[in-house]
């Protein structure tokens, strides 16, 4: 059996990784139909939306201290988002959290684009696995986000930023 765990008890994360253009025929494969909270609440909102589409709702807490709730694109690479509640500044790092029952969302690892924020973890099943998840960065504007599969890693080809 392959060795799923590092000597330290961290999981190990596959080292397949897929690059996908954010083109209509990838946006399927780039899309999450769910999300889930470490305690299992369904995180992708029927009622709010972004521009028609279903958006992923979270709680964020500033570095001032200050909360607020926004809703964030359900598809990969894809950086528009609706704050519904408080203000959110680009480059700065928030934590992020269950709107329903504030959860802190789990970290996978440290960015490895902005170098500043953290990868946070969404289940996309209610198995909770992280062999079926998200993990997005936690600094305002910065693009990075994986699918994280058991066999492999997914992303979204991005763009260079200017
Ligand atoms: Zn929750
Ligand atoms: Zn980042």
């Amino acid at each position: 059996m392959e060795e799923r765990f590092t000597e330290f008890g961290m999981w190990r994360m596959p080292e397949r990784v897929e690059k996908l253009e954010s083109t209509p025929e990838n946006s399927e494969a780039l899309s999450l139909g769910a999300a889930f909270c470490p305690k299992g609440h369904g995180l992708v909102s029927g009622e709010e939306t972004l521009a028609g589409q279903s958006g992923i709702l979270l709680a964020f807490t500033r570095p001032n201290g200050e909360t607020g709730r926004v809703l964030i694109s359900t598809r990969l690479g894809d950086l528009s988002k609706k704050v519904l509640e408080g203000e959110l500044v680009r480059g700065e790092r928030v934590s992020l959290a269950c709107p329903v029952c504030g959860t802190p969302l789990p970290i996978l690892a440290q960015c490895d684009r902005c170098h500043t924020g953290d990868m946070c973890v969404l289940y996309c099943s209610p198995a909770l696995s992280i062999e079926d998840s998200v993990a997005f960065c936690n600094v305002v504007g910065c693009p990075n986000a994986m699918l994280v599969r058991s066999d492999r890693i997914i992303r979204a080809l991005e763009r260079d930023m200017l």
